[in-house]
């Protein structure tokens, strides 16, 4: 089997919406009559795309009129990291996503006013996962941004619509679980396999990446590409060698080639557009180096993989409620409790402060 990935230019706010409907052209997708679709950005928290962080606004802008042209009324929507009631409505109002989608006379979908859908994924590590129910109601345009990742060395488009559609306390539920980079590519990709049937589009925003401590607390960096393919694996593998990185050195992607949810090897997947000239990524402190140990990632485990910076920390308590092991302590400042630190960066990840240090060369590659 063949995947298509089209790779298109947009390096400024002119060129984005030409550049998603030359990309949606060039792969021969169109929206499947009477369905209703679901937007799913990358909404992580309150910081903006231009810091790397979040969606670009006008990418979804683009995404939104390319529906409306086509005569359908899309919904927006995503859970945030560390969710809780009114967080999500936060982060799009803060990040600017809401206006876009409120403007546009769009829907803004809330997935925690919703019950989850609990569903069974029948995964390796991942039995049972409370799945915010729009996502399950809707066919999905999956739309991620590139970025570094302090786990997972890079993330894109199959983490974006995972641990986005997982509920509140689910995605602590996932890191305990995968309490190694092995086991987090594995349940991962459980519940991917449940999500894929209902994913049509991924729409990568490559505009403006992260590069460092992604996928929160790294440095912008600009590339004005957008990717757009069917299969979310395929279009992470574009992205991951556009960045620099061997796509089999992110441990979700070879956990997908295992079981075939997607392309087996890059001979699989078709390039069209623009040629996506490699942008060296400047990679997370946290990788030590690229050896690999019999294709496998290793976590050192000796001292704690993360530290608190007092003098930016506002003591806002996000980092210990997302803790899935609860190591955090709040006295009054953070502090991590090592022997239950499962070195997942969940507090690194949700820290809107850039707070929370990373200790160089915890997991190997
Ligand atoms: S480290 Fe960050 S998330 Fe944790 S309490 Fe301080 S500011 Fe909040
Ligand atoms: S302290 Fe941070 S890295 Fe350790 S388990 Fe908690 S959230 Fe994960």
């Amino acid at each position: 089997m063949t995947y298509k990935v089209a790779v298109v230019n947009a390096s400024d706010g002119a060129a984005i919406a030409p550049a998603l409907y030359r990309g949606i052209s060039l792969i021969g997708w169109t929206p499947a009559p009477g369905r209703n679709y679901l937007l799913k950005p990358n909404m992580l928290n309150s910081k903006d795309s231009a810091s790397g962080v979040t969606t670009d606004p006008r990418l979804v802008k683009a995404a939104i009129a390319f529906l409306q042209d086509k005569g359908y009324l899309p919904r927006v929507g995503d859970s945030p990291g560390n969710a809780y009631p009114g967080k999500a409505k936060k982060v799009f109002k803060e990040s600017g996503m809401m206006e876009v989608v409120t403007s546009l006379g769009a829907i803004y979908v809330d997935f925690e006013d919703i019950s989850p859908e609990l569903i069974t994924p029948d995964g390796q590590l991942i039995d049972l996962v409370g799945i915010a129910k729009p996502i399950m109601q809707h066919r999905v345009i999956n739309m991620p941004k590139l970025k570094t990742h302090v786990q997972t060395l890079m993330t894109g488009s199959v983490k974006n619509i995972v641990m986005g559609s997982i509920q509140g306390s689910g995605k602590g539920a996932i890191h305990k679980v995968g309490n190694t980079p092995e086991r987090f590519g594995k349940a991962i990709m459980d519940v991917y396999s449940a999500l894929r049937p209902v994913i049509d589009l991924n729409i990568m925003d490559a505009i403006i990446c992260m590069e460092g401590n992604g996928p929160s607390s790294g440095s912008p960096k600009a590339v004005g590409r957008i990717l757009i393919g069917t299969d979310a694996v395929a279009v992470d593998m574009v992205a991951f060698r556009m960045a620099g990185v061997d796509p089999m050195r992110v441990p979700y992607i070879r956990e997908a080639v295992d079981r075939s949810l997607g392309p087996e090897s890059f001979n699989e997947i078709e390039v069209l557009g623009d040629a996506p000239t490699v942008t060296k990524f400047r990679l997370p402190s946290s990788i030590l180096s690229s050896v690999t140990l019999y294709g496998h990632s290793l976590v050192s485990h000796y001292k704690s993989p993360v530290s608190f910076t007092r003098s930016r920390c506002t003591r806002c308590g996000e980092c210990a409620g997302i803790c899935p092991t609860k190591a955090i302590l709040l006295s009054p400042y953070p502090e991590v409790e090592v022997s239950k630190c499962i070195a997942c960066y969940s507090c690194h990840e949700v820290c809107e402060h850039n707070a929370v240090k990373v200790r160089k060369g915890i997991i190997i590659k």
